[in-house]
């Protein structure tokens, strides 16, 4: 899981890591205000999206007045924004970081992230920062060093100072870059983070060392322990989460019937009946055979975080480890707990068929069973109609 720059900002702050004066805003008037409390007389503008090379794309705007601050805002807020790391449709910005512009001297690059080949962190240092770091990393590999660290260890004072003075810095900006390393290598760890990049890390022309721009994701495998992390997710994109956290396979289509099946097989043909009776599913969403109760109500709600889906169609055939009765425990506890009453078709077959009928039924819920897949598929065809 990506989070924004204001977010691993904030959380890097904690682990003393130095930042220009900012805040986040979700509206121009807001980008103003903030502007204003931070005081000063030049003002970056960084459209907060969740992929980098921000810069190059017109996301990041450096402006010299509190009326520009709030006009470029203006221009930012609610437009996609294509980077090279965006794909080609682009991240609608919902929200901008207003940070005090600093004099900028040197550029560097600091990044840990985990090396694949030896499963440990790899702090990864260049004197060449900024926006052409990937053509750097590209054209002249050498001039970016890494260090693997030793995970019973962690990183040591003295290891940090050795890559610090190979960046070319000295007293107090040594210090600073010092502590900036220690203090990166500790959030990534008690994060669980699987990248932490501070890039650029500037030296100012007034000889301060801040981290002017981060970059943190943390790995889906441990956001369990990481609650609060976790609610960092963009509220836009509740679907997103919920998948990584389940590692649901879904698939989201153009029609408006949420599909809720088990196996992948059963679910192409659930489509293609679906299509055949004159319909068009919004979504499928593949329901593991371990699934818990918990994991099924998670999984009907994310077929409903889909607004266009008015109708739900779920097939289960029970077997294996897989039974009707535990799929609608789960169903009947989304069911209850949610907001939006959309009619529901239940085709249930095999292991424990009727009581999971009855287990809904038992729990409250509405709905319209099925015997069998065509009979469900023009019911809930029927349904989206209306
Ligand atoms: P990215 O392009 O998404 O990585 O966004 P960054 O936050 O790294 O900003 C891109 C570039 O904008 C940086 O490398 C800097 O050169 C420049 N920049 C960002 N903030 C400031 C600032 O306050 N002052 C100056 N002079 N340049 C800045
Ligand atoms: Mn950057």
């Amino acid at each position: 899981m990506n989070i924004h720059e204001y977010q691993a900002k904030q959380l890097l702050a904690k682990y003393g890591v130095p930042l220009a004066r900012g805040g986040v805003a979700f509206t121009p008037e807001e980008a103003e205000k903030v502007a204003g409390d931070i005081g000063g007389s030049g003002w970056a503008v960084k459209a907060q999206i969740l992929a980098g090379d921000r810069g190059r794309a017109g996301g990041v705007k450096l402006v010299a007045s509190i009326p520009d601050v709030r006009e470029t805002a203006a221009g930012m807020l609610g437009v996609s924004l294509t980077t090279p790391q965006t794909g080609a449709g682009g991240e609608r910005v919902t929200r901008v970081y207003v940070e005090e512009a600093c004099d900028i001297d040197r550029e560097l690059y600091l990044g840990m992230a985990v090396d694949r080949v030896t499963s440990r962190v790899t702090l990864m240092s260049s004197a060449q920062g900024g926006t052409d770091i990937e053509a750097v990393a590209a054209g002249r590999p050498q001039s970016i060093r890494k260090l693997a660290i030793d995970p019973d260890e962690g990183l040591l004072s003295a290891q940090a100072r050795a890559e610090v003075e190979a960046l070319g810095l000295d007293g107090a900006q040594a210090d600073a870059a010092e502590r900036i390393m220690i203090g990166m290598y500790a959030a990534f760890i008690d994060t669980d983070a699987s990248l932490v990049e501070v890039n650029p890390l500037v030296v100012t022309r007034a000889g301060d060392v801040l981290a002017l721009d981060a970059k943190m994701s943390i790995d889906d495998n441990a956001l369990f322990r990481h609650k609060e992390i976790e609610d960092l997710r963009d509220a836009e994109k509740p679907g997103k989460l919920e998948r990584a956290r389940h590692g649901f396979n879904y698939l989201k289509l153009s029609g408006n019937i949420g599909c809720l099946v088990n196996g992948a097989a059963l679910a192409m043909a659930t489509m293609d009946i679906i299509k055949q009776c004159g319909g068009e599913p919004a979504n499928f969403l593949d329901v593991p055979p371990v699934a818990s109760r918990e994991e099924v109500a998670a999984a009907f709600r994310l077929v409903l975080s889909d607004t266009d889906v008015d109708v739900v169609l779920v097939n289960v055939i029970g077997g294996g480890i897989t039974r009707c009765d535990a799929v609608a425990e789960g169903l009947g506890a989304a069911y209850q707990a949610l907001g939006r009453n959309v009619p529901l078709v239940v085709r249930f077959e095999g292991t424990n068929r009727d009581l999971g009928k009855k287990t809904l039924r038992d729990m409250g819920v509405q709905f319209t069973p099925a015997d069998n897949l065509r009979e469900a598929a023009e019911k809930a065809v029927a349904a989206a109609r209306r």
